[in-house]
């Protein structure tokens, strides 16, 4: 028998041929936990339960990165709108007080 793949999150069953198998992902504060199940009742049964502690083979942490370039990426936009309506402006007052 098979012994590697998606086991079921609750019952720890490898998965096998059977219909029915899907997997969840739920987002919480700590990160992600990424599951697996062999069938609906045993998805209701994990979740009727408290939440496990955070696992590292079940739950990835979100990077410490990915806010900062987020950051940066608003940032950019932000500069770059800045910027257009800065030139922008500086083109009417050019062409109110300095052209004709
Ligand atoms: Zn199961």
């Amino acid at each position: 028998m098979e012994t590697t793949g998606p086991r079921c999150s609750f019952c720890e069953r490898v998965q096998d041929d059977e219909e029915g198998w899907f997997d969840v992902d739920v987002r919480v504060d700590e990160g992600e936990y990424y599951l697996w199940f062999c069938s609906q009742e045993h998805a209701g049964e994990w979740f009727r339960r408290p939440l496990p502690e955070p696992d590292e083979g079940t739950v990835i942490q979100a990077k410490p990165g990915e806010e900062v370039v987020g950051w940066l990426i608003f940032a950019t936009i932000v500069l770059l709108v800045l910027g257009l309506l800065g030139i922008g402006l500086w083109t009417v007052i050019r062409w109110l007080f300095f052209d004709s």
